[in-house]
């Protein structure tokens, strides 16, 4: 088939729209008519400068991201989620320690040897690294900072299975939380991280959680992986310390993530802890090319960043403050609404054919999560069989959990939608 008879509800990679495509494979041919392609000029060129700059632009404009020195830093890394998963821990870690250290210095004066003693038995009493657990995604970030730090180091404030029969498909009141912050043990956290939208599990955070919003003086560190739904609706930056994302579901294609980051966290407001001593501390060391502040003095460029990647986000951030104008991306936040309640409501017409797995007050508005005859594997088969036979793929759910993902990301158009919801209905009326 073409592309114009697909429409494709993959969770990641996942679809680009056919304008970007278009000019991506004339870029990839013949950038710029130069005579040669994008994803083969240096990445130390003017171009790639220009490229770089002018998706930093693009997304600053579209989340309103303030870029002033009391602002954040644009990151383009590679390493995918996965990579910032671990990246998060070796930087705020650093952190963190650097900050004890300069606090301790101040109190004790320069014996290094008294220093370094206060600051080990400050570790081991207080570094804490909360992770809200709400489905698989959060999950595997909080057991990679347990396999960096020590798991006597990460505290799960929340497992939302034990509220959920064992399962991800709720998230409870924030009153139910365990944060560091809120038990009042010391400072905080040297981070509380949570995922906006569980990719796996069909579970979105409906919005910024008050307990963790910016009070004064004692901010909580907040990291948020917005994977899949990065660029999809408004988000409050201010809020945040740190927000990642990878690139191959809303933005883009496979091989950069891009991680906003407060530039408070960086030098030369926030020195980072020496190697040697998070070495001494027996803390890990993490690999250069995961140091937010390398990243970010050599602008994104201390290694060969992926130029191409870069530029197809740009294109896709682009477009929208195109379509959307001065809505920016409240633009695109409706349209997403309006899709995903569009296939909800199909689900809910016929309890008897769908059911839905997450709660409704979290269902995310871009994975819908559902399971088709109770279940039953013949059902369900049946189901995508069916889809596939009007265009409609990549519906299968993740492998680890079964069922159904319909992903409604930014490219997945309206009419897409629309054909999915006719499909909805004729499967359940058995047409
Ligand atoms: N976080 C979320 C929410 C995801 O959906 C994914 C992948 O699907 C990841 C992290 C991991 O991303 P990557 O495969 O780029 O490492």
């Amino acid at each position: 088939p073409s592309r114009s008879e697909i429409h494709y509800f993959g969770a990641g990679p996942a679809p680009l729209p056919t304008p970007i495509i278009e000019a991506g494979a004339a870029a990839f041919q013949n950038y710029k008519d130069k005579g040669i392609g994008i994803a083969e000029i240096s990445h130390r060129s003017a171009d790639a400068n220009e490229v770089l700059a002018q998706t930093k632009e693009a997304l600053a404009t579209l989340l309103d991201i303030p870029t002033g020195d009391d602002g954040y830093e644009i990151l383009f890394l590679q390493g995918g989620g996965s990579g910032e998963f671990s990246a998060v821990v070796y930087n705020l870690v650093s952190v963190w320690v650097e900050r004890r250290r300069q606090r301790i210095a101040q109190e004790l004066g320069d014996n290094e040897e008294q220093v370094l003693e206060r600051l080990r038995e400050e570790v081991q009493k207080e570094l804490m690294l909360d992770y809200l657990v709400t489905g698989s995604w959060s999950l595997k970030a909080s057991q990679e900072a347990a396999r960096l730090v020590g798991s006597e180091y990460v505290n799960v404030a929340l497992d939302a299975r034990k509220v959920n029969g064992g399962k991800f498909g709720d998230i409870p009141a924030e009153s139910e939380w365990n944060l560091t912050l809120s038990k009042g043990k010391g400072p905080g956290a040297a981070l509380t991280y949570y995922c906006d939208n569980e990719t796996v599990d069909g579970v979105e955070f409906p919005g910024f959680p008050a307990v963790l919003e910016p009070k004064g003086d004692d901010n909580p560190i907040v990291v948020a992986d917005m994977s899949s739904n990065f660029i999809s609706r408004r988000v409050n930056v201010r809020n945040y310390s740190v927000i990642f994302g990878g690139a191959q579901k809303n933005v883009g294609v496979t091989g950069i993530t891009i991680t906003i980051v407060k530039k408070s966290l960086l030098p030369p407001h926030s020195k980072h802890a020496d190697p040697a001593l998070l070495r001494k501390l027996g803390l890990p060391v993490g690999p250069i090319v995961l140091d937010w502040p390398t990243i970010a003095k050599n602008n994104s460029l201390y290694n060969t960043l992926p130029i191409f990647d870069v530029w197809i986000a740009g294109q896709v951030m682009r477009r929208l403050l195109d379509m959307y104008g001065t809505e920016k991306i409240q633009g695109q936040e409706k349209v997403s609404g309006t899709k995903a309640e569009m296939i909800y409501r199909v689900l809910e017409k016929y309890p008897d054919t769908y059911h839905i797995v997450p709660v409704k007050a979290i269902r995310s508005r871009m994975n819908i999560c559902f399971r088709v005859g109770g279940g039953d594997d013949a059902k369900e088969k049946e189901f995508l069989a069916g889809a596939e036979k009007r265009g409609l793929q990549g519906l299968k759910g993740h492998r680890s959990v079964g069922g159904i993902r319909a992903s409604n990301y930014n490219a997945v158009e309206l009419e897409g939608a629309q054909k999915l919801v006719q499909y909805l209905e004729d499967f359940a009326k058995g047409t």
